[in-house]
């Protein structure tokens, strides 16, 4: 095993990548004039804390302003490590885990295999951004189905009806209410349909503002509450429900988020979906092989007008990003990408919030990088 020097590897790793992490992490990152905004996963589990995290760009350090204070990318993966997948890093172990996962090599020397972690048993996490795309498969965590019966799917999703969802789509997906935590609850299932996860949409501004849109649904159960979350970056959200025709038109689209797909199926109908949800801004390798096992020959990637004007800031993340998708991926399948350089959504719209028309016309006008 090899060391990597750490101030090395700190520079070569630039903000998206940053953000990818914390994405990754269950952060629910969001880029700010300072840098990155992000829940507080320093000191607790993903879909509980405050969004009193800050990533400062000009210093390359966190702030966690509710108690943690001031750390590194690498200080807060030893964090991380300890709190979600129950492991002890230390710095090196950090270093190199994000060394090895961006590719970074920075400057290396033996210092004998047996003093280190075992990497094999590191769960699934640090698998899902090779770089080499590989003939893998993870089998995630089940969920007890039967917590779905708990959800309340008498209520009407207004904000959502009016948006263009059918109910007739819901009820195909399962959409519900959790009047617990006044969240829509969004099922999540893998290829074969096992139940995996379930998200919350919140309803209530300031749960918005302290945690973020969306976040894993925490249920009591017993005397510890049940957190429904599973790594957003080893499914592709409605790939259950679109595999087949995907297999049959050799096409895939991949939007951010799942109000998207339930948008897709509403307007071009359950029986002729092709499309899926990355959950997050990264699409990663597992994420491509799922796709490939389908058969697929063309992915569009239809990611949120996330930046103002042409040239801001968030433009430069944008198309940074997909830029970085096209040239990891390229190779192994035809990738074209939506891309509305004429504004005619809304900033922060996904494609298809606007109307069927609009859709088709960007989709008419993908473009091949
Ligand atoms: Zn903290």
């Amino acid at each position: 095993m090899k060391t990597y020097n750490k101030k090395e590897v700190r520079e070569k790793l630039n903000i998206e990548q940053i953000y990818g992490l914390l994405e990754e992490w269950g952060g629910l990152p969001e880029y700010t004039d300072f840098g990155i905004l992000s829940s507080t996963i320093c000191h607790n589990p993903p879909g509980e804390g405050s969004r009193k995290l800050y990533y400062y760009s000009n210093t390359d350090l966190f702030q966690c302003y509710t108690g943690c204070g001031s750390f590194d990318i690498f200080e807060l993966l030893v964090k991380i490590a300890k709190i979600q997948w129950n492991k002890e890093f230390d710095l090196n172990d950090a270093v190199r885990y994000i060394a090895i996962k961006f590719g970074l090599a920075g400057e290396q020397e033996d210092i004998g295999e047996e003093a280190l972690i075992d990497w094999k048993t590191l769960n699934a996490y640090d698998r899902i951004q090779e770089l080499e795309i590989k003939d893998y498969h993870v089998e995630l965590k089940e969920y007890d189905k039967t917590i779905l019966d708990r959800m309340n799917y008498n209520v009407k999703i207004l904000p959502w009806l009016k948006e263009g969802i059918t109910q007739e789509v819901m009820d195909y997906n399962k959409i519900g209410y959790y009047p617990g935590a006044a969240q829509i609850t969004i099922p999540h299932f893998d290829i074969n349909g096992r139940f995996i996860g379930l998200r919350g949409r919140s309803l209530c501004q300031p749960d918005i503002d302290m945690y973020g849109k969306y976040r894993p649904i925490m249920i009591p159960h017993g005397d510890k509450p049940l957190l429904y979350n599973h790594p957003l970056g080893m499914i592709l959200h409605n790939i259950n429900n679109s595999k087949d025709n995907i297999k049959q038109t050799g096409r895939a689209i991949i939007f951010e988020g799942e109000k998207s797909s339930l948008l897709y199926q509403s307007y071009f109908g359950i029986e002729n979906d092709i499309s899926v949800a990355c959950c997050g801004s990264n699409i990663s390798a597992y994420q491509i092989q799922l796709l490939l096992d389908c058969d697929v020959q063309e992915i569009t990637i239809a990611f949120d007008r996330q930046f103002k004007e042409i040239g801001d800031e968030e433009f430069k993340h944008l198309t940074n990003n997909l830029t970085k998708i096209n040239d990891r991926y390229k190779n192994y399948v035809d990738i074209s990408i939506i891309f509305d350089k004429k504004m005619i959504t809304g900033y922060k719209d996904s494609p298809i919030d606007c109307n069927k028309e609009i859709f088709l016309r960007l989709w008419k006008e993908r473009i091949k990088l």
